[in-house]
């Protein structure tokens, strides 16, 4: 077998060695039809059953039983900055977004372009170095909806309670935070991640709706951007990236193969736990961003004394068989991403490398 990279890429990003086995053993033929599954109607029955299982499986590991549809859509998360305004920002009414990162930051301003939308709770003025307390965020009743982003791929926070919005239909950009742990997503009206962290591929878009909100899309907009037109077709109005869901379906098989999302927390936050320690018994040589509460189990980040030490960190890393490490081009510093995929073993040999770096460079 050829050596496998320590891929700490923020997305697109590791998959299971598994996933990608099974995935070139049926690359030519899927189950036996004699084609590939790239290779048939997306109205075939052969990918309807993947279609509905898919779903069915999503909504199982992340524990919402009934009352929510999933949504396989095409465009990756940013689309649904703009969409979830379209569809869910009645005229007259204003939105209110959590800006605690980029990613936020962008779904904000993109809704801005549509309608009117209110920052109610920023901690852009901290750098994004911590989160807001849930209890601190209090939406007006009168809000179309409050949007928040439950992991900050970028700056490595991620949220662990979530606001009490009443009556008010909370909305989350999960990507880089879905299926990382057991969460009750139940408080939330839709949860939406780009598969590309931790579902799988880029190419599609999850995006979980309950039947509540999906029931107040607004009427007058463009019908391949309306949600209601994908969940009355079940995901299946126009040609969906069938591969990519595929891809999808072997990750969520994968995870509950893998003991489900209790097993993947367990593994998550040892896994973190490693380079944060590392971190932390460094002596301020690694220097952790985010507060110690508000760390993300995902993306773990942090600086070192001169950007000139970090870019000799990079370089010996890649030497080293680490890939992705640079922190985002937007905020500098390091940044490892170990999303679901990616082995305990990567952790630990990074974790070794931190500590071998500092020896010789401190
Ligand atoms: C990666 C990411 C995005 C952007 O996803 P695209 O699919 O590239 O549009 C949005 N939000 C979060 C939290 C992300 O991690």
């Amino acid at each position: 077998m050829s050596k496998r990279a320590h891929n700490f890429n923020p997305g697109p990003a590791a998959l299971p060695l598994e996933v990608l086995r099974q995935a070139q053993e049926e690359f030519v033929d899927y189950k036996g039809i004699g084609m590939s599954i790239m290779e048939i109607s997306h109205r075939s029955k052969e990918y309807e059953a993947l279609n509905d299982e898919t779903q069915k499986l999503l909504l199982e590991l992340m524990n919402l039983p009934s009352g929510y549809q999933v949504l396989f859509m095409g465009g990756g998360a940013s689309t649904q900055f703009a969409t979830i305004p379209l569809n869910f920002l009645a005229p007259g009414r204003t939105a209110h977004y959590v800006v605690t990162g980029s990613f936020s930051e962008k779904a904000f301003q993109e809704a801005q372009t549509l309608g009117a939308a209110s920052v109610i709770a920023s901690t852009k003025e901290a750098g994004f170095t911590r989160l807001p307390a849930a209890a601190d965020i209090n939406v007006p009743a009168d809000s179309a909806y409050l949007h928040l982003t439950a992991n900050n791929t970028i700056e490595g926070s991620m949220f662990a309670e979530f606001p009490n919005t009443g009556d008010v239909p909370l909305i989350g950009d999960w990507t880089s935070g879905i299926l990382a742990k057991p969460v009750d997503y139940s408080p939330f009206a839709m949860v939406y991640a780009g598969a590309q962290k931790n579902l799988g591929p880029s190419g599609v878009t999850v995006a979980v709706i309950r039947d509540d909100l999906l029931a107040r899309v607004n009427k007058n907009i463009p019908t391949i951007l309306s949600y209601a037109t994908h969940a009355k077709n079940s995901s299946l109005y126009n040609t969906p990236p069938v591969h990519t869901i595929y891809m999808v379906n072997l990750m969520l098989k994968w995870v509950k193969a893998n003991g489900g999302v209790a097993a993947l927390e367990k593994a998550n936050t040892e896994k973190a736990q490693l380079v944060y320690d590392v971190i932390d018994q460094s002596g301020g040589y690694y220097k952790g961003i985010i507060d110690k509460a508000n760390r993300s189990i995902m993306n773990i980040t942090w600086r070192m004394g001169s950007e000139e030490l970090e870019k000799k960190f990079v370089k010996e890393s890649e030497q080293n068989g680490f890939v992705g490490l640079a922190g985002h081009r937007s905020v500098g510093g390091l940044r490892a991403s170990a999303y679901n995929a990616v082995p305990r073993e990567s952790c630990e040999a990074l974790a070794q490398f931190m500590a071998e770096f500092q020896r010789n460079n401190g």
